[in-house]
């Protein structure tokens, strides 16, 4: 499996590109700004972005999404329950001194039992509210990997003082379904480096 990680943006997200070595087929998860430097490594490994995944919607996170649909024309997945945090982009925006991305279309929801993948590459979706209401997570089983948007970093978890976060959603979440997975999964954080299930456990 391909898998590039691309800090992004000001707040420097975690954006994924996930690729399939042999149908070239792939999914960028958070592809929260820096679009060029996204689709460099989209064209370095001759990949087709087949599918755009949202972790939720902070605009960190979304900001980026519509440039890379208009270049790739890949659906864009968020779970529902932050549909209605996408709607005030605008404020997200203005919180933190950003341009606006403007309108952004959500092609569909993803939540728990869903999967998505890239070619033969398939990761299940966990739902785990808490950070925000729609928040989700990325379990690639068998390549021992879970993109935890901001549901848990490396020596942390997600804040959830902004709308729609809940403390007591967000430790369900990580025991009943993040810390619940096996000790050597590898974490992908919404920011920062790198950490394991057994390491945060
Ligand atoms: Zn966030």
């Amino acid at each position: 499996m391909i898998h590039e990680i691309l800090p992004v943006g000001p707040l420097q997200c975690n954006c994924s590109i996930v690729g399939d070595e042999t149908s070239h087929e792939a999914m960028v998860i958070d592809p929260g700004d820096d679009i060029e430097a996204v689709m460099e490594i989209v064209k370095r490994h001759r990949l087709q972005v087949k599918q755009i995944v949202v972790t939720h919607a902070h605009i960190d996170h979304v900001g980026g999404a519509a440039k890379l649909k208009q270049l790739t024309g890949a659906p864009i997945l968020l779970n529902q329950n932050d549909y209605e945090l996408l709607r005030m982009l605008d404020t997200q925006a203005a919180w933190l001194g950003m341009r606006s991305p403007g309108k952004l279309a959500i092609d569909g929801s993803v939540g728990g039992g869903d999967t998505v993948k890239a070619g033969a590459h398939e990761a299940k979706v966990l739902y785990t509210p808490g950070h925000t209401e729609g928040s989700i997570c990325l379990y690639f089983e068998p390549e021992k990997r879970v993109i935890a948007g901001d549901t848990l970093f490396a020596g942390g978890i997600g804040r959830t003082d902004l709308t729609g976060g809940s403390y007591e959603k967000i430790m369900r979440s990580l025991h009943e379904s993040v810390l619940a997975l096996p000790d050597e999964t590898v974490v992908v954080p919404g920011h920062g480096p790198l950490t394991t299930i057994g390491e945060e456990r």
